[in-house]
């Protein structure tokens, strides 16, 4: 093919075209969805709608086992046991809008459970299973969970010693308990054997309530999220526009479902674009990872910088090793990805990594580079068409828009989009706060260039200010990675009474580097040479390894707590390590 064959290939051949042309009712009206039976249930568009056609022996999940060997599930399969869970839930009383959650590893347990859920039209939680006794209390107290399921080991662990606190907490189910054992703790496969097949699934409509989801607790207490049926929508375009799915595509989307992107992109849009999803049940592995890229074929893969990073500093050149030939398409998002690992990507295998930006609000990607279209590495590309974004400064009266190229200010999304979150669960005040006008404000502040990519400068957070600059600490961390020695970088902003802050840096040294005075003057001089002494961090610590929540994001939070001596504050998706 040639590089016009190719790109005329892509679902998204032209953005400004399809950017014109695009209305969410067109996708609408594509789906179908006023003429089925299901209407807008996310299950139906994504398991039920495939397994009446030819898709149904299609692969629609592959679990890879730790030993790698596959477990799969075809959409007729998943159809049916979806249904089975539907009517266990049926016949334990769950009502619509009422909470199921899971606590568990990805197994299939945990997958039918989501769909199974949202087919019944109540509201699916997915909690990380490494989370301990504190952090799922407060989210299952929170979530008002009227049913867990998990796994035996996760309830005596975990659970149990919770249960007189959650008097709403009706039935535990557990995946692999082989009969009940007692009137609350249930057995999955009991309960599955005794249930039917065949589930109608009610009418569901656009605003139904869907998905509850922690955000990831990067800037304090996580917020619970809640997002409605009609988010389906977002999640099937994006999935054609930005993962460019193609029947037939095999897709690995390595995050778990614990985080936001793990629901999302690792079970609902692949499945309501009718592809198949690997999910491998282990965890971080690097010859793993590429192991598995290359035995399972991996067309399309859906990672995050954290992973990104790892695998860069390991120094392994991928398609030397191993036969990567079917990935089409590499993708990242979570935190920014720095304009080197979009290189690293293009040099190790032959295409570059494609960053996009979304929030747990935003229920699905908003902001992407697309595979059709130039890469700017260390950008997050353009709005996905049907999505306005816009950049303002945020002031007492209102919003003041930005117009200039370059200039930095809070990215806003324009309300109005389907998978926007409709609540911060019992956070009212705070939710309304998120929004003026028509604009809802993400938290974030970014730049745009005069073609129109967007350009991430850090969270409102986290942004030092120092000696009258703002320095986003992205920025700085970035450079800092350039320098030969360093593994990995967290700057932060430490209260300094001339210069108001002073730019702090954390470093993480490669292995064999010494941690002495003479390398930290030679970080602070390559930082000054690249960045200007206004910008460069006046201080450096070498720590052992950078704080990060589960879903990989450094706790820049963290970092100052303990710098300033103060409350460290929610650490519940503090990455053990
Ligand atoms: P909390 O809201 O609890 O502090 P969080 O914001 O990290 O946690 P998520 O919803 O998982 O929770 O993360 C969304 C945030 O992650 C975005 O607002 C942004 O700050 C950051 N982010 C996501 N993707 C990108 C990206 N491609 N580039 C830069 N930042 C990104
Ligand atoms: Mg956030």
């Amino acid at each position: 093919m040639n590089a016009t064959e190719k790109k005329a290939a892509y679902n998204l051949a032209d953005y400004n075209s399809e950017r014109t042309s695009f209305s969410w009712k067109n996708i609408e009206s594509k789906l179908e969805l006023g003429k089925t039976k299901g209407g807008y249930n996310i299950a139906h568009l994504a398991v039920d709608r495939h397994a009446n056609t030819s898709l149904k022996s299609t692969l629609a999940f592959r679990f890879i086992q730790k030993d790698r060997s596959p477990q799969d599930y075809s959409y007729s399969r998943l159809k049916e046991e979806t249904s089975r869970f539907a009517n266990v839930l049926r016949s334990l009383g769950i009502q619509k809008g009422e909470t199921v959650f899971s606590l568990a590893g990805r197994i299939p347990a945990l997958y039918i459970t989501a769909l199974g859920t949202l087919k019944t039209t109540a509201v699916f939680c997915p909690l990380f299973s490494v989370f301990g006794p504190e952090p799922v209390f407060q989210r299952l107290h929170k979530g008002e969970a009227k049913i867990l399921v998990t796994t035996s080991a996760l309830y005596e662990k975990t659970v149990k010693q919770l249960e007189e606190r959650l008097p709403f907490l009706r039935y535990i189910i557990l995946s692999d308990l082989e009969e009940h054992q007692s009137g609350k703790v249930l057995s999955w496969s009991r309960l599955m054997k005794e249930a039917s097949s065949d589930f109608k699934i009610p009418p569901t409509s656009p605003e139904d309530p869907a998905l509850l989801h922690f955000t990831s607790g990067t800037t304090g207490m996580p917020k619970g999220t809640l997002h409605v049926h009609k988010a389906v929508l977002t999640h099937y375009i994006t999935g054609k526009f930005v993962l460019d799915f193609h029947q037939g595509d095999l897709f690995w989307c390595t995050a778990d479902p614990g985080w936001v992107t793990g629901t999302s992109y690792g079970i609902i849009a692949p499945l309501v674009n009718g592809v198949t999803s690997i999910i491998d049940q282990e965890e971080f592995d690097a010859m793993r990872w590429y192991a598995i890229l290359e035995e399972q074929k991996v067309n399309i893969w859906y990672t995050a910088p954290t992973a990104i990073r790892r695998l860069m500093r390991m120094e392994i050149k991928p398609r030397e090793k191993f036969n990567l030939g079917a990935l089409r398409v590499i993708l990242s998002v979570g935190e920014p990805l720095s304009a080197e690992a979009v290189l690293w990507g293009e040099h190790s295998f032959g295409i570059p990594i494609l960053d996009n930006w979304w929030q747990t609000e935003t229920g699905g990607i908003m902001i992407a580079n697309y595979p059709s279209m130039p890469v700017r590495p260390g950008s997050m590309g353009k709005p996905l068409p049907g999505i306005e974004a816009a950049l303002a400064e945020v002031t007492e009266d209102g919003l003041n828009f930005i117009k200039e190229p370059g200039k930095q200010g809070h990215l806003l999304l324009k309300k109005g989009f389907p998978s926007l979150f409709r609540d911060y669960l019992h956070e009212e005040e705070r939710y309304h706060k998120c929004f003026t006008g028509e604009w809802y404000l993400t938290g974030d502040l970014a730049k745009k260039d005069s073609d129109g990519y967007f350009w991430f400068i850090g969270r409102a957070d986290d942004i030092i200010k120092t000696s009258g600059h703002m320095v986003g600490p992205f920025e700085v961390e970035s450079t800092l990675m350039r320098h030969p020695a360093i593994a990995e970088a967290a700057v932060i902003g430490k209260p300094e009474a001339s210069i108001g802050e002073l730019v702090k840096a954390f470093v993480v040294l490669k292995p064999g580097e010494p941690t002495n005075e003479e390398m930290k003057l030679d970080i602070i001089g390559f930082a000054r040479k690249h960045m200007g002494p206004a910008v460069a961090p006046k201080e450096i610590e070498f720590i052992a390894s950078v704080p990060k929540t589960r879903s990989g994001k450094i706790l820049r939070r963290l970092l100052k707590a303990r710098e300033l001596g103060l409350p460290e504050g929610d650490t519940s998706t503090l990455e053990q390590t």
